[in-house]
């Protein structure tokens, strides 16, 4: 078997379609266009990446960007005014504050301070709960943009055997969660799972986000397998490449997404997805 590519940069560029479109109907009807504020601290090299394809991208589908570039000392009671102050700002629609954050900062503290109807990213434990009981609101973006590459292949979720590997907070334990939304039946595996081979071998639908290039075997894949490669790992010479030995996943999989142009993409695709969401619903 050869593997079909769910191509991410084609499904999310088609979604930014949409989103545009969806802003234009907005803006035609006098209703105000959504608004996405991001928040950067510091000068880490990939967050200054991830952060400028979301500015560029809220542009390109006419939402207002408001952007903040605050230095590495920044205090966390700083951080927390700032958000306090776009919580209250009737033009906000979605507060994201990237991450990981200086050490000295409190993660927990700063997504909790976030008011739920604005985490775009879906973080605050209030949507985390909202997902995991079933009436999702605002859902993490890479695992939602995940399913929505899943269901672009035609591809039933339900009933099927679906194994994710990594259970971080951001990525592995919500997808979990959305595909049991989606009927099927989940295993996450971690760092430590004893057999992985024998959980990975298992999966009709297999997600891997664990940050180690070429990770899993592509000969322990399931034939006929949906392979999504969460995955985003830099090697020395400069090329990006998944968790999992894309060549050789590719004769078994029956779907498989690429790195880079997979699920990239469409983590940002939702993103704008999520604030659209929250200007429609939420901020009435
Ligand atoms: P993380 O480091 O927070 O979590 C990694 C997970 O992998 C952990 O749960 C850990 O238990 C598990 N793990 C580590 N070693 C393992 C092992 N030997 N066997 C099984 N599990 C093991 O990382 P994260 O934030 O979830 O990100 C994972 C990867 O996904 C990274 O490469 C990151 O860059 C990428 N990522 C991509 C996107 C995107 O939009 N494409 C978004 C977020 C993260």
């Amino acid at each position: 078997m050869t593997a079909k590519l769910i191509d991410g940069k084609a499904i999310a560029a088609e979604l930014k379609h949409k989103i545009k479109a969806a802003t234009q109907m907005r803006l035609a009807t006098g209703k105000r266009i959504p608004g996405l504020a991001v928040v950067l601290i510091g000068d880490n090299p990939a967050s200054q990446v991830y952060v400028g394809s979301k500015r560029r991208s809220c542009e390109e589908v006419g939402f207002k960007s408001v952007s903040f570039d605050l230095p590495e000392d920044t205090t966390q009671q700083t951080l927390l005014s700032l958000i306090e102050g776009l919580n209250n700002d009737d033009e906000i629609d979605g507060i994201l504050v990237q991450l990981p954050l200086p050490a000295h900062i409190n993660a927990d503290a700063v997504i909790e301070h976030i008011a739920p109807h604005k985490d775009v990213d879906g973080f605050h434990p209030y949507n985390i709960g909202r997902l995991a009981q079933r009436h999702p609101q605002l859902r993490p973006c890479t695992p939602k943009g995940v399913i929505t590459m899943i269901k672009s292949t035609g591809i039933e979720l339900k009933g099927k055997e679906a194994v994710v590997v990594g259970a971080s907070n951001i990525v592995g334990r919500p997808m979990a969660l959305e595909l049991l939304l989606a009927g099927s039946t989940i295993t996450v595996c971690h760092r430590m799972t004893q057999d992985l081979e024998s959980h990975v071998r298992r999966a009709e639908v297999l997600v891997v986000a664990v940050g180690k290039p070429g990770f899993i075997p592509g000969e322990w894949i399931r034939d006929g397998a949906v392979v999504i490669d969460v995955g985003i790992n830099r090697l020395a010479d400069g090329k990006l490449t998944g968790d999992v030995e894309f060549a050789a996943a590719s004769k078994k999989a029956s779907w498989i997404t690429p790195v880079p142009g997979g699920v990239g993409p469409m983590t940002v695709a939702t993103l704008l997805e999520n604030t659209l969401f929250a200007a429609e619903h939420l901020h009435i």
